[in-house]
């Protein structure tokens, strides 16, 4: 597994800064390691998530700051995060199945090119669901396109959740102003988005101020150490 050099975050913030949020998720995983996007795009969510959290420590190390809002007041919250601490223990991806409403329903868990198909469809868990159900019997009866109530649709989504929970990751806040407890979701595509999108506009900075001063191309001022580019730029005063 690979890390995010310099020149790869340049590359990656600038072919992904106009794809979707499940678009860039795969981008950041195929610039590092070389893997192909349909390969990546067919893990499961938790899979695809675990490998992000490895990506972020390898890159820019295990400590994050997280930052949300208070449901209760709005309040903003900022927190210290240890990502090793957010990896679930788990078993390796397998089919699910669950008994709901008088369904009985296996699914397979969902990947990206399903949340791609899913943000796109008019009712995205009905969407999703139709993707992931492998098999669904009522009465004991096979069904091949059920219409499956509200209620189903939610305990098949509550079964998929617990079943990756790499997937969907909660963190537990006790809001310090109005004294509020919840739960705020730790998104790692998005968090490691927004650190790339502002790594690279650091990064193009230092290329703009190294160049100006020495002439340097893009190329070779990249190819250096954050240490060495930084102390080229006390040299010059920046
Ligand atoms: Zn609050």
């Amino acid at each position: 597994m690979g890390t995010l050099s310099a020149a790869d975050i340049l590359r990656v913030w600038e072919a992904a800064s106009s794809q979707r949020p499940v678009e860039r998720a795969l981008s950041l995983l195929a610039a590092s390691t070389g893997a192909r996007r349909d390969e990546l795009a067919r893990l499961p969510i938790g899979d695809r998530d675990a490998r992000l959290l490895d990506l972020r420590e390898r890159t820019f190390g295990p400590r994050a700051a997280g930052v949300a809002s208070c449901e209760g007041c709005g309040a903003r919250l900022e927190f210290a995060l240890e990502l090793p601490s957010l990896r679930a223990t788990r078993a390796p991806a397998s089919d699910g199945e669950v008994e709901a409403g008088g369904w009985h329903l296996r699914f397979r868990l969902p990947n990206s090119d399903d949340l791609e198909a899913a943000v796109g469809a008019d009712d995205p868990r009905r969407a999703l669901a139709a993707r992931c159900i492998v098999e669904a019997r009522r009465g004991g009866e096979p069904v091949a396109e059920p219409d499956l109530p509200p209620d189903t649709l939610a305990a098949l989504a509550a079964a998929m959740a617990a079943r990756d929970p790499q997937a969907e990751v909660l963190l537990d806040y006790r809001c310090p102003t109005c004294g509020a407890a919840g739960q705020t979701l730790f998104d790692i595509a998005a968090f490691l988005w927004e650190e790339v999108r502002a790594q690279a506009r650091r990064l193009l900075v230092e290329v703009a101020t190294l160049a100006r001063v020495f002439a340097w191309s893009e190329a070779d001022i990249l190819a250096m150490s954050a240490e060495r580019r930084r102390a080229y730029l006390e040299l010059v005063g920046d």
